[in-house]
């Protein structure tokens, strides 16, 4: 083992730090020493070197440079890397052993709040997850916005929708907790000990950090599991930013009765905001988003991966979306939120106390704003925009206390001073004082001595090793006079001090560390006296950051032409002239507008139509509108009447899941439970394309069977796209309707019409569509010849395509029928028989081959 004075202070630091990438600086550098060397270097695709020791093997060793430290950081913290910065903390000095090193910073992913290494329009989060008999509990706590919220969910499945919607950066678990189902092989695990996750001091720890004597106020009491989840949360973050967290001043009950309910499959297929692929445009969010905040970006973000069913919050909302439209103030307050800064993330490390200067001094030129977002608002009568006014006081004595103290440009780094403002403190303005005029002296030293040794070439300096000296060239080769004092010996030069110089250089060196030290100790100060607006500061932030949300709703609405939805207490979705927004947005050729029609009469609709025809977009523009209605924002469609919805459900295109051994088949039927299961008569059901990955006639016989649940059993607002036309049959039954995408041949080749129409289409056109991606032309010919023939074989069989119940459920009750009739008659024996049970036989006979009339006379 390597036991020089540096590598033991380096294991005595990693001692604390077992769980993260030590970045220990050495100089100019961050070296990372064994299995963090080793670790690292795969991450970063950098060269593993050694460091030697005179007994026993070598020790691996990478580094990177303290000046490009960020982006490697931010490289690992993306990989799910915690990291801890451990920083020299004195100038080495020979002959003094290992300079003072510490922590001064631990950044893992979920507890990031610096804008170096977040993405500025979402936010990095963890998320606790607890385990008991009943279910789990999980908590969600994001250091950046301060938000944090409890909850608890039933089973695996519900927990994944939260998970979704949290979308965690770092998920904390009891150590060795079975997460197979639970979570992603991709997720960022932190396994803490089970007494992080006791409930008793869970809730003490809470308590505490609120500030209260029980968790009674926030309605949570009940709550073991979500409050284990919470208080582990907290308690995690707080170790690892090393402060309390006091922005972190409300806890908040995840109620799924609250929320529009959105699965993980369902954010998925709808693309909220985010694709397949992992970008983030084209989205819903990416279209909607002209927000001119971050925090004004997260804020819209997060209301579209959380829909309201609150009616109140809705409608105060789209009252106020609506007040600006009309009255075009979005114009205004887009001019003046471009203005602002991220001020709800500079609230966050000001209570973390992480804040820089710069940050400050944003924040006071966003305070500064206030009052003009208040004249802005001046005229608005909706009550949320009035209340984002209220939340927007003058902050006059923080701006003043901001303004006295600091710089108007202030440097980027602390360590070399210069960001309080002179005047601020007569102290530190004596001792800059002392610097400047050390400045005079030294110059006038220069030209003295210049003077008195006859020498124009000499010069007087500063470095850090041997501190103020005088600089002779040999070259010059002028004696110098008795007093000076030989200090260093240079190739061409000699250098020298003198008692004077001496003198001078203990004066100005303390003064300079003297006012460095007290700039920071002032700068502390400042974040303390601040500590006690954090509330309101945090508050006015977030309205802020709620105007700027709503704004971007109303431009949108307004350029885009989209119409305020009426709600309505029935269970109903209806618009007329409907849009995709993301579609429309993004495509070259004009979007065909359709309406729609769901209600308790027609609670489902078949929808059929060519293949490429425009079926899913439909179904995906229905549930988008319905989406953005609970937003509170206006909706892309020239009128559209809404109730509220518990769910949006879907099950659109398939792909194998084999990372949890399904195959495709089997993860869309698994996708159907879930949603047969769950799906109430408040729910918006999408289904497209049931039962393809099987038999024809299994995949037939199971979409006929799901959908005629939806629509008996579980009673919801659906759209069931497929290609099967038997299933048109059953807009026969009570609450089905069909309808189809129009699409018409011209000059033998397919053109989509985009138009919705009632009743079944006729065609699926697919091997047009084969044509138009390129499928060869012999595979073409072949499969035209081969549809020709199976066309003919069932025209002469009497039907029109492969049809199970032919096309009829009167039909298919016949059948049955006559079924049960054959087999009672097989099971008979007339010999055995008493006159009694042959006299019963002969009624159910009888009675069995009326009703298997009836049938026929419907068919
Ligand atoms: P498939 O049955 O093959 O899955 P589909 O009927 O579901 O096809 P979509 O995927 O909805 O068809 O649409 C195919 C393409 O048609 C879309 O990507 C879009 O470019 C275009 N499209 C869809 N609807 C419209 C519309 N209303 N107006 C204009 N273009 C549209």
């Amino acid at each position: 083992m390597d036991s020089t004075p540096i590598m033991s202070q380096y294991r005595r630091i990693k001692s604390a730090h077992p769980d993260e990438l030590l970045f220990f600086q050495l100089g100019d550098f961050y070296e990372l020493f064994y299995e963090d060397a080793e670790r690292t270097a795969k991450l970063l695709d950098l060269t593993l070197t050694s460091r030697g020791t005179t007994k026993g093997p070598r020790i691996p060793m990478c580094g990177v440079p303290k000046h490009a430290a960020e982006s490697y950081l931010a490289k690992l913290l993306k990989q799910g890397e915690s990291v801890a910065i451990c920083d020299q903390l004195e100038e080495p000095q020979a002959g003094k052993g290992p300079v003072a090193r510490k922590v001064t910073r631990v950044l893992t992913p979920g507890t990031l709040v610096e804008d170096a290494f977040i993405e500025q329009s979402s936010d990095s989060g963890l998320l606790a997850l607890s385990k008991g008999s009943k279910g789990y509990g999980i908590s969600y706590l994001s250091l950046a916005s301060g938000d944090f919220y409890l909850g608890e969910v039933q089973d695996s499945r519900e927990f994944a929708a939260e998970l979704a919607r949290f979308n965690p950066s770092e998920v904390l678990i009891v150590r060795g907790m079975d997460t197979s189902g639970l979570l992603p092989m991709s997720a960022s695990l932190q396994e803490l000990d089970e007494l992080d996750f006791n409930a008793h001091s869970a809730e003490r720890a809470l308590c505490a950090h609120f500030a209260v004597s029980s968790l009674r106020g926030f309605g949570c009491e009940d709550m073991a599991l979500g409050v284990a989840a919470a208080g582990a949360v907290l308690k995690y973050a707080q170790r690892k930013v090393g402060q309390n967290a006091a922005h972190v001043d409300g806890l908040r009950i995840t109620q799924r009765s609250n929320r529009v309910h959105l699965d993980a499959i369902t954010r998925r297929a709808l693309e909220i905001d985010l694709r397949p692929d992992g970008s983030g445009s084209p989205t819903l969010f990416s279209v909607m988003n002209t927000t001119r905040t971050a925090m004004g970006a997260r804020r819209l973000r997060q209301w579209l991966r959380a829909p309201s069913r609150v009616i109140e919050e809705i409608l105060g909302r789209q009252t106020a979306v609506s007040e600006i439209v009309h009255t075009h103030l979005d114009n205004p307050l887009r001019e003046l939120l471009g203005e602002f800064g991220d001020a709800e993330r500079i609230v966050s490390r000001l209570a973390l106390r992480s804040v820089s200067p710069r940050d400050l001094v944003k924040l006071r030129r966003s305070l500064e704003l206030l009052p003009q977002v208040r004249t802005t608002l001046g005229q608005a009568t909706a009550e949320y925009l009035l209340n984002i006014s209220a939340k927007c006081p003058d902050f006059g004595d923080e701006v003043g206390l901001l303004k006295r103290a600091l710089v108007e440009d202030p440097p980027a780094l602390l360590r070399d001073g210069g960001y309080l403002a002179d005047g601020y403190d007569a102290e530190l303005d004596r001792l800059r004082g002392v610097q400047r005029s050390a400045q005079g002296f030294l110059q006038q030293l220069e030209a003295d001595e210049r003077l008195t040794t006859g020498n124009p070439n000499l010069k007087v300096g500063y470095n850090r090793v041997h501190g103020y000296f005088i600089e002779v060239s040999r070259a010059s080769n002028v004696r110098v006079p008795d007093h000076y004092v030989p200090r260093q010996t240079l190739k061409n030069a000699q250098r020298y001090s003198t008692p004077d110089l001496k003198r001078f250089e203990s004066e100005a060196l303390s003064s300079e560390s003297r006012a460095l030290a007290l700039e920071a100790s002032l700068y502390q100060a400042l974040i303390d006296t601040l500590q006690s607006s954090l509330s309101a500061l945090k508050e006015a932030a977030s309205a802020i950051a709620e105007l700027d949300a709503l704004q971007s709703l109303a431009e949108r609405a307004r350029s885009f032409g989209f119409c305020a939805p009426a709600f309505v207490k029935e269970r109903a979705i209806a618009y007329k002239g409907g849009w995709h927004p993301v579609v429309a947005e993004h495509s070259n050729t004009p979007f065909i507008h359709n309406n729609l029609k769901l209600d308790h009469e027609t609670s489902l609709l078949i929808v059929t139509g060519p293949n490429m025809g425009g079926k899913s977009t439909y179904m995906r523009q229905t549930a988008l509108i319905a989406l953005l209605a609970h937003v509170g924002s206006w909706v892309p469609a020239e009128e559209a009447s809404i109730g509220l919805i518990d769910a949006i459900f879907t099950r659109i295109g398939a792909s194998d899941d084999l990372t949890q051994g399904r195959s495709t088949f089997m993860t869309e039927m698994s996708e159907t439970a879930n949603l047969l299961h769950n799906a109430s008569a408040e729910s918006l059901v999408l289904i497209d394309e049931i039962g393809r990955g099987t038999s024809t006639y299994d995949g037939l016989a199971l979409a006929f069977a799901i959908a005629r649940h939806l629509a008996t059993e579980c009673r919801s607002l659906c759209l069931f796209a497929t290609h099967y036309f038997e299933l048109t049959a059953l807009a026969e039954a009570s609450g089905i309707q069909n309808v189809h995408l129009s699409a018409t041949e011209h000059q033998k080749e397919v053109v989509f019409l985009y138009k919705v129409n009632p009743g079944p289409a006729s065609r699926s056109y697919g091997i047009e569509v084969a044509k138009r991606a390129g499928v060869p032309g012999s595979v073409l010919t072949d499969a035209r010849q081969e549809l020709d023939r199976l066309e003919s074989r069932i025209t002469d069989s009497g039907t029109s395509e492969p049809n199970l119940f032919e096309g009829n459920p009167a039909a298919k009750a016949m059948s049955e029928h006559i079924e049960h009739l054959l087999d009672r008659l097989s099971t008979l024996n007339a010999d055995t028989m008493s006159p009694r049970e042959a006299h019963a036989m002969l009624y159910e006979l009888i009675a069995a081959g009326k009703r298997a009339l009836l049938d026929k006379s419907q068919v």
